[in-house]
């Protein structure tokens, strides 16, 4: 479903992304970890053509997106992947006019030309899979970071995306809202949604990621299975990571 290869990226002469290469099946959950600075924010947006990049292709479905995607061709291929890849943010970015309905339709209503009325009753599917089914019309300030959240992934499932992105979904939240997120992420793993995840919440990796991917200075330095990566970790750089979240 993913298929990044050989990817280069830089900030003027700061190598931010090097040679990076990253694959996911379809239906299948990876867990990005490392330390602040290592490059994942920055994979996940060029995996949804938030970024741009130097050297390398990513592949998201049958659509490839490479360096030169100035062209008009680049330019469809890029709305193309925004449609296919939900992302969803650590500080839930919800538009603070708009109630949770108005929040979760726009997108479908506006860039897929859905009816309201479709839009709603979609909307409400959604609202009921992530336990939020009574705040419909509530605004984000009335809502709890958690529930924040919760609408802010039934807003990316909205348009039914090929993949979803997570970038350290739980960080801004307090144990308690962080497991109700945490187990609205399971629930989606279980349907057999394609998702990246990006979290320090080693639990969250236990639950979901049928793999790991270590980053540390811009690249990826250790990947494989969940259980062998947890088990016997081979880079340095993963064993202190995994000692440091453990202490905790
Ligand atoms: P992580 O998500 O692993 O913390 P990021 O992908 O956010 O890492 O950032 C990787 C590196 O790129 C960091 O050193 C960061 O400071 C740098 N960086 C990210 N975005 C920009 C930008 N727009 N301009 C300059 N440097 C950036
Ligand atoms: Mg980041």
């Amino acid at each position: 479903m993913i298929e990044v290869r050989g990817l280069y990226k830089r900030h003027g002469t700061l190598e931010v992304l090097r040679d990076v290469s990253f694959s996911v099946e379809r239906g299948k959950v990876a867990a990005v970890i490392g330390p602040s600075g290592s490059g994942k924010s920055t994979l996940l947006r060029c995996i949804n053509g938030l970024e741009r990049f130097e050297r390398g292709e990513v592949r998201v479905g049958e659509l490839v997106l490479v360096p030169d995607a100035s062209s008009r061709a680049g330019a469809a291929v890029l709305a193309a992947v925004r449609k296919k890849v939900g992302f969803v943010f650590q500080q839930f970015n919800l538009f603070p006019h708009l109630d949770v309905l108005g929040n979760i339709i726009e997108a479908p209503v506006h860039v897929l030309g859905k009816s309201r009325k479709e839009a709603e009753a979609d909307a409400e599917q959604l609202l009921a899979r992530v336990d939020l089914s009574a705040k419909t019309r509530a605004f984000p300030h009335q809502l709890s970071g958690g529930q924040q959240q919760r609408v802010a992934i039934a807003r990316a499932l909205a348009m039914h995306p090929d993949v979803l992105l997570f970038d350290e979904p739980t960080s801004a939240l307090d144990p308690l809202m962080a497991s109700e997120v945490m187990s609205v992420i399971s629930s989606l793993a279980k349907a057999g949604q394609t998702m990246v995840v990006v979290t320090h919440q080693l639990g969250l990796v236990r639950a979901v990621a049928d793999t790991v991917h270590v980053f540390a200075e811009a690249t990826r330095v250790e990947h494989g299975p969940t259980e062998s990566v947890f088990a016997e970790p081979q880079h340095e750089t993963t064993r202190a990571f995994l000692r440091k979240l453990a202490e905790w």
